[in-house]
């Protein structure tokens, strides 16, 4: 256990005092029984918020065997949750890390799993091609890594990358690399099924909005629904993913940012199947901005995302109209690289935020001031693939103390948020 790991932060009733560091050994004793092995299953959990965290979450715990209920304001993969999209990229070229490269291992195999138990395909396995107009240390850090661990990434010469895929005009592209095991998930869909799973294996759904409850004596006794119910139970996680801001000022804040991004599907012409999944891969172009794509799917056309984060945003009142710069940004990137798309018509659009935790990693751990409450949050424009892991690790979290990857931990967390708030000079705690 490192240090940061040993120690827990609770919250004192002043605020002022704001946030206090106890000891691991006094945080043992805070812990509720269950955390220290007393009491036996079932473990009352409710868990608030059905995108890939909190969904993924309750799965995981009501498979072992917890009681479990799970709550969102409006259904699994909604519109405006950052699920809520049709399609989101799965890839372990992850710029040499080894905690996500291995967690998406992990994830990977919970949804090849879990595709067996639906009996539904949501991976698709298009391959993903790397363009890079500069520095490609993302990819270039990643290869031995990614050769240790068995994934196949392979630089390819500027020939080759034309051969396979004559689609792509590859001017300014300096190195390109092909992982042919990457592909896409099907997003907002996938939530539908694992919160059905959840429901087949006898977990409770509500839809509503929840309150977190006062925190008496280092916990948290209950839930305030918008419908007027109470959910009182042992153990609470939160994944409320853009919204974790709202619901706890104090301990996430403006820790964690949401920030508009907008999405492009183009049409394409009829009958072209030149840009569909059977002929063409999920593509990422690291140039002045980081733009990526994937093929048409689904007959919803031949997606572009912008990963440069935009405007913050109230996921709540944020109106859904794509920008026209992120369209001139799309239409831009089509001319240079997908000549065969230029003058496309806009099929649909998708407004979504990304959660941006201040290190851009996830935040999987125990809220600061309850010792039964959990957070789940921060993916940062790269956690849906990760769902079935973070699942796992938030129920391994909650039912046997595990801690998660330490860049995971709140503690990491807090200080790079008041970290950036002195480099913008601003109080840490009002
Ligand atoms: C444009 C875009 C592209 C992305 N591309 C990728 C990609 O290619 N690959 C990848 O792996 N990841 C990608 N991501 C990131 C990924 O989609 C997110 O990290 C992930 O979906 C976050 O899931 P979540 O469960 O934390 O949040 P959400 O999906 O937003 O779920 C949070 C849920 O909590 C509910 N909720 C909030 N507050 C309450 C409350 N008080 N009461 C009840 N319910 C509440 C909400 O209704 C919502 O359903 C992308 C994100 C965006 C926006």
């Amino acid at each position: 256990m490192s240090a940061s790991r040993s120690e827990v932060h609770i919250r004192t009733k002043s605020r002022r005092q704001a946030l206090q560091v106890v000891s691991a050994s006094a945080a043992m004793a805070l812990m509720p029984k269950f955390l220290r092995g007393e009491t036996v299953a079932p473990l009352r959990v409710v868990v608030v918020g059905a995108g890939a965290f909190g969904g993924w979450t309750a799965l995981a715990l009501q498979r072992r065997g917890a009681q479990v209920t799970l709550v969102d304001a409006w259904g699994a993969g909604h519109s405006r949750s950052s699920s809520g999209d049709e399609t989101r990229i799965i890839r372990s070229v992850y710029n040499g890390d080894p905690v996500y490269t291995d967690m998406v291992l992990r994830a990977a195999s919970g949804w090849k799993e879990a595709e067996e138990r639906w009996g539904r395909r949501v991976f698709h396995k298009t391959g993903a091609i790397y363009m890079f107009e500069g520095d490609d240390a993302f990819a270039r850090s990643s290869l031995p890594l990614a050769r240790a661990r068995g994934i196949t990434v392979e630089p390819l010469t500027l020939e080759e990358a034309r051969h396979r895929f004559p689609q792509i005009r590859f001017a300014e592209v300096r190195t390109a690399y092909w992982e042919p095991d990457a592909g896409y998930l099907l997003a907002r869909g996938s939530c539908e099924l694992v919160r059905e799973e959840f429901v087949r294996i006898g977990g409770t759904w509500r839809v509503a909005s929840a309150k977190p409850g006062a925190v008496e004596a280092d916990r948290m006794r209950s839930v305030q629904l918008s419908d007027g119910d109470r959910l009182e139970a042992d153990a609470f996680v939160f994944a409320c993913g853009p919204w974790l801001g709202k619901l706890f000022p104090d301990a996430i804040g403006d820790g964690i940012v949401p920030t508009r991004q907008d999405i492009i599907y183009f049409g394409t012409a009829p009958g072209d199947q030149r840009y569909d999944e059977s002929r063409f891969p999920v593509w990422i172009n690291f140039g002045a901005r980081l733009l990526y794509g994937i093929p048409g799917n689904e007959r919803r056309g031949f997606k572009v995302g912008d990963d440069s984060a935009g405007e913050v945003v109230d996921p709540t009142t944020l109106e859904r109209v794509v920008s026209p710069n992120a369209l001139r940004i799309a239409r831009a990137i089509l001319a240079r690289r997908f000549p065969g798309l230029v003058g496309a018509a806009v099929a649909e659009t998708r407004v979504c935020q990304y959660e941006f935790s201040p290190t851009g990693d996830f935040l999987l751990d125990r809220h600061p001031g309850a010792s039964n409450a959990w957070l789940a949050g921060g993916g940062s424009g790269h956690g849906f693939k990760m769902g079935p892991a973070v699942g796992d690790d938030m129920a391994r979290l909650v039912l046997d103390g595990t801690p998660t990857a330490t860049k995971f931990s709140y503690g990491r967390f807090e200080a790079a948020r008041a970290a950036r708030r002195k480099a913008s000079g601003k109080r840490t705690h009002s």
